[in-house]
């Protein structure tokens, strides 16, 4: 398998993850529901999903969060409006990143985890 195949299919489930969780509504909706991707994660409604990342999310915790009208899951909504400094990312210990096999970090300032997978199997 070659490094772009193993990175595309890597990311195949990530990308099917938030790309399924945009088009519930978070963030801004291009793609008609019908041909949104399907979820590989079923046991999950999109707005189950939703919920996990931001309930589980702990950029709150982090030392380059700002504190100011956002509530995190950058990996899912891409970068924040309020933080521009990297102080230290915490994503890895975040229990979202084990749970979707997310491999970034610093979404915050750098865009969403299908931002970056896309970016890299493009690059
Ligand atoms: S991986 Fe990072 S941005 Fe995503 S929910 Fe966890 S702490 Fe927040
Ligand atoms: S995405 Fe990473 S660097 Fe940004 S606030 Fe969350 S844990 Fe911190």
């Amino acid at each position: 398998m070659t490094r772009r195949s193993f990175l595309k299919s890597l990311g195949t489930g990530v990308v099917a993850f938030f790309a399924g969780l945009m088009a519930f509504g978070c963030g801004k909706k291009e793609t008609p529901k019908e041909e949104a991707a399907k979820p590989e994660t079923p046991e999950m409604t999109e707005e189950q999903k939703k919920e996990y990342v931001f309930a589980n999310c702990i950029c709150g915790k982090c030392p380059s969060w700002v504190e100011c009208d956002e509530k995190g899951g950058f990996c899912l909504v891409g970068k924040s409006q309020c933080i521009k400094e990297k102080k230290g990312c915490i994503c890895p210990e975040c229990p979202v990143t084990a749970k979707m096999g997310l491999k970034w970090g610093y979404y915050c300032v750098a865009g969403s985890a299908k931002s970056l997978m896309e970016a890299e199997a493009t690059g």
